[in-house]
């Protein structure tokens, strides 16, 4: 049997359905504008949220950083929570890139307030302080244990930056599993950000590729520093012909990983080496282990029973549920489960 892994939703092959898109995508040099494959992946992801325009990237890395380079100059400052993706596990991108300064906010479960970003705005006539330029959000919140933004939460968020003047970023690398959720359609989104970040290889199991959404002016610019860092891509029709194919068929199972990662959650709940359950509220399990078993152990006690989990802190372990994650499997991950001590 094929290990059963659930340490990312990032780890998804392509099915043999995507991989027969791919190789009858039609594909030119999209560098001269002329895939037809990319062109079509990129005017219908921003026009799904009503957006202007859309630019095609490797990874949701680029397209974040693109966005905060395109819209913040250096020495401004940008908002976010001190456990956000693009300031934490995005290389130092943000200073490297963009040259911008960042404020750090604490909040429950990666979340940040209306107040939160009034509290932390800079005077603008006080030239000490760097300008205030842009705040960024994530939603669904990876360090945040896969919780979301509700439609009134982003709405409320979005209306204190167009009253103050600030830019809105959405790094939305799992926005379909936000919006599994919250029920709300795309559009509605799209109207509250000026830009959104949009991962195709995450849940919705393409093998590479991030759209960046907004502006035509703002898209304009933003290829142009695609291309500044290396993100020029020609054929790039086969991938994007994956994207496509993921938004068309992928979408829809989404609630089937949130449903599987409720019911690994619900295991957890009833086992005497679990000291905790975050609540699950998306494809992701996060659970803290009690003294009786390092996590290490607990680990490598899964893996000889074909199931892969990952750490990221001490006693802490975490599980995402996928596309290449069925019933079956998780019936085995909980016997497991149930069997380690
Ligand atoms: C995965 C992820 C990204 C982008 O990651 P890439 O691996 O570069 O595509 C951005 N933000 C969040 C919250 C993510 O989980």
């Amino acid at each position: 049997m094929n290990a059963i892994d659930l340490r990312s939703d990032t780890v998804t092959v392509p099915s043999r359905a995507m991989l027969e898109a791919m190789f009858s995508a039609k594909v030119g040099d999209d560098v001269f504008g002329e895939d037809e494959s990319v062109i079509a992946l990129e005017e219908k992801t921003a026009s799904m949220f009503g957006m202007e325009s859309a630019v095609f990237c490797p990874s949701g890395t680029m397209t974040n950083q693109i966005a905060i380079k395109t819209h913040v100059a250096p020495g401004q400052e940008i908002i976010c929570h001190e456990t956000a993706h693009i300031y934490l596990y995005e290389g130092g991108g943000i200073a490297a890139n963009a040259g911008a300064s960042v404020r750090l906010i604490h909040g429950e479960r990666g979340k940040i307030t209306p107040d939160d970003i009034m509290k932390n705005i800079n005077d603008p006539d006080d030239f000490h302080c760097p300008l205030t330029r842009l705040v960024s959000i994530e939603n669904t919140i990876n360090k945040g244990g896969g919780g979301y933004y509700t439609l009134e939460e982003m709405q409320a968020l979005s209306r204190v930056c167009r009253d103050q003047g600030l830019i809105f970023h959405l790094d939305g690398a799992r926005i379909f599993n936000a919006i599994t959720e919250i029920k709300c359609r795309t559009e509605e989104i799209g109207e509250l950000f000026d830009s959104i970040s949009i991962c195709m290889s995450k849940g919705l199991g393409a093998p590479v590729g991030s759209l960046l959404l907004g502006s035509s002016e703002f898209i304009h610019q933003a290829r142009r520093n695609r291309k500044q860092m290396g993100g020029g891509m020609r054929q790039a029709g086969y991938l994007a012909a994956a994207c496509s194919y993921a938004l068309e068929n992928n979408v829809e199972k989404l609630k089937d990983d949130h449903r599987r990662a409720k019911e690994l959650g619900s295991v957890l709940e009833t086992l005497p080496y679990v000291d905790a359950v975050a609540p699950v509220e998306t494809n992701m399990v996060f659970f803290r282990l009690t003294e009786d078993i390092q996590e290490q152990e607990f680990l490598a006690k899964f893996e000889e029973q074909n199931v892969l989990a990952i750490s990221l802190e001490p006693q802490s372990v975490r599980m995402v549920t996928h596309l290449d994650v069925d019933d079956e499997m998780i019936e085995h991950t909980v016997k497991v489960l149930k069997g380690i001590l």
